[in-house]
């Protein structure tokens, strides 16, 4: 195995003070796997400004894993981006997630200074120079709002471009849509790092809602199966991680960098394709 490869997983900022234990046991159970770094999300329009500052701060402070705050631009001022990048980077924290962010239905239209993720990605160069390492998203199966694949793939390039170092996807099903976004990105000159982001299968209606929303196809044969098992939440939970297990191989046999894993803040379902992987501890 390359010793490159990267291993990560994200975390949301709870909202009570029991999801936040839960989250610690969660990433103090993670920990001990000793992955790279974890992420924490940001609520677009700084819903959960202090929750996600002060979640990477324990995460990295006290549980020792390198932490990546998730920034998301819209809705946010330069001022308090500014802000929060000089919180983040006395703290001494050198990676972050820079995202264009999706207002909560009811925020009204975006407000900030700064409309997408290329402008945010400037923007911190600008503010901080190369202190941070700085992640962007991808979408192998294209943002549910751009005009078209193409259009996305020139977004995601200009992104790239604007100072970026590694790229995390949104998750899919399909390994080859990710190896065809990376080829297209490789021949439009990205060489950037692009970690396929990994959404265990556990609750199958939940899935299906969140996967509409953001642009994921499950495929027909995976939903088929899925729906067949009715609340049957064991027999959904046993074959969505043989599923994601086997895309995972593949993509780690065609080269992916890495796994970022969409943890919803559960250890167990991300574990259980760790081990199966058996990836490094
Ligand atoms: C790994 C990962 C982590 C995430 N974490 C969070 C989080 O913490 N908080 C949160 O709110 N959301 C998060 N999201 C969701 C993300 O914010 C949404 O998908 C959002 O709609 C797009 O963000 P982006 O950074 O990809 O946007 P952008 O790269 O700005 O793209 C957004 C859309 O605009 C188009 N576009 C981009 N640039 C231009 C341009 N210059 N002109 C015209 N069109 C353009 C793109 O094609 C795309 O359709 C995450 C997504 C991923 C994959």
């Amino acid at each position: 195995m390359s010793q490159e490869r990267r291993y990560s997983f994200e975390f949301f900022p709870a909202k009570t003070e029991a999801g936040h234990e839960k989250l610690l046991n969660t990433a103090r159970q993670l920990a001990t796997y000793k992955p790279d770094f974890f992420s924490c999300t940001y609520g677009a329009g700084g819903s959960t400004r202090d929750r996600t500052l002060n979640t990477v701060l324990q995460l990295d402070g006290e549980v020792k894993i390198p932490t990546a705050p998730h920034l998301s631009c819209v809705g946010d001022s330069k001022a308090e981006l500014r802000e929060l990048l000089g919180l983040y980077k006395s703290a001494g924290i050198q990676r972050i997630v820079a995202l264009r962010g999706d207002l909560p239905s009811g925020m009204g239209m975006a407000s900030g200074e700064l409309r997408y993720a290329n402008e945010l990605v400037s923007f911190i160069r600008e503010e901080t120079g190369d202190h941070f390492h700085i992640e962007i998203a991808a979408y192998p199966e294209m943002h549910p709002q751009a005009r078209n694949f193409e259009a996305d793939l020139a977004n995601f390039v200009r992104k790239a471009k604007a100072g970026a170092n590694s790229a995390m996807t949104q998750y899919f099903f399909n390994a080859d849509s990710y190896f065809y976004f990376v080829e297209r990105v490789r021949k439009m000159g990205v060489d950037i790092p692009v970690v396929p982001g990994i959404m265990p299968i556990t609750n199958y209606s939940k899935l299906a809602r969140f996967s509409d929303a953001c642009g994921a196809e499950i495929p027909r044969w995976v939903r088929k199966q899925l729906e067949s098992y009715g609340d049957d939440a064991e027999s959904i939970r046993a074959y969505g991680e043989q599923v994601i297990s086997e895309m995972c191989e593949r993509l780690l046999q065609g080269g992916a960098p890495g796994l970022h894993f969409y943890t919803l803040n559960q250890a167990e379902p991300s574990l259980a394709i760790w081990n199966n992987l058996k990836l490094p501890r």
